[in-house]
């Protein structure tokens, strides 16, 4: 698929540019917000579902291809929560609530059973009714810590233990949380998907 430039469904300027890192200079992302405030209602179960609706929301809105990210924390012992709850866990009060309430509900749970992935959904639409969107998934394996770890990062990073690095996800400086994250897993392919 030929593309240039991407309307990304996302007023995080943050969001936007690592996501315009990690794609390379060959296409370029535009926030959704240069054309509406308007927000998707995020009425899917899953984080493909959600970007899904997002990437059509914002192509609706800008009349060009649009990319969308759907991400969150799935903890296997938990059934996959909080998911794509992750961002309102613990009914929107923030990332020390949210940390608190999952300690809180593994507080029973052993090590060998503490096992989570982040996960990060890509869609992109090339216009808003597109049959056939191209979607692609990230997953970061790791564990949930029995106690915050580190002071880097957002939301549950120093929850996340790192198998392969022996840290948090906290305590990743952010070039190599770049390297190793489901958003950079997911780009990663969407790159590949993209012949870029
Ligand atoms: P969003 O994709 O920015 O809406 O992320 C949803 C929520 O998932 C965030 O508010 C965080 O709670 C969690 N989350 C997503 N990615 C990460 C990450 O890289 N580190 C820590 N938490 C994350």
């Amino acid at each position: 698929m030929q593309l240039n430039e991407l309307v990304l469904a996302s007023h995080n300027a943050g969001k936007l540019k690592e996501l315009q890192d990690m794609l390379g200079e060959h296409v370029r992302l535009r926030s959704v917000g240069e054309f509406s405030r308007e927000e998707p209602e995020e009425t899917g179960l899953s984080f493909v579902e959600n970007a899904i609706l997002k990437a059509r929301h914002a192509a609706r809105l800008s009349g060009l291809p649009a990319l969308a990210d759907d991400s969150g924390l799935a903890v296997d012992a938990l059934g996959g929560a909080p998911g794509i709850y992750s961002a309102r866990y613990a009914d929107g009060q923030g990332d020390a609530a949210n940390n608190a309430k999952l300690l809180q509900a593994l507080r029973e749970v052993p090590e060998a059973q503490r096992s989570a992935q982040f996960v990060c959904a890509l869609a992109l639409v090339r216009h808003a009714d597109d049959p056939l969107p191209i979607i692609c998934e990230g997953l970061w394996q790791g564990r949930i810590l029995q106690a915050p770890r580190g002071s880097n990062g957002f939301g549950y990073d120093p929850l996340f233990w790192v198998e392969e690095r022996q840290c948090s996800s906290a305590e990743l400086d952010k070039a190599s949380k770049n390297q190793l994250s489901h958003r950079a897993r997911a780009m990663q392919l969407l790159k590949q998907r993209l012949g870029l």
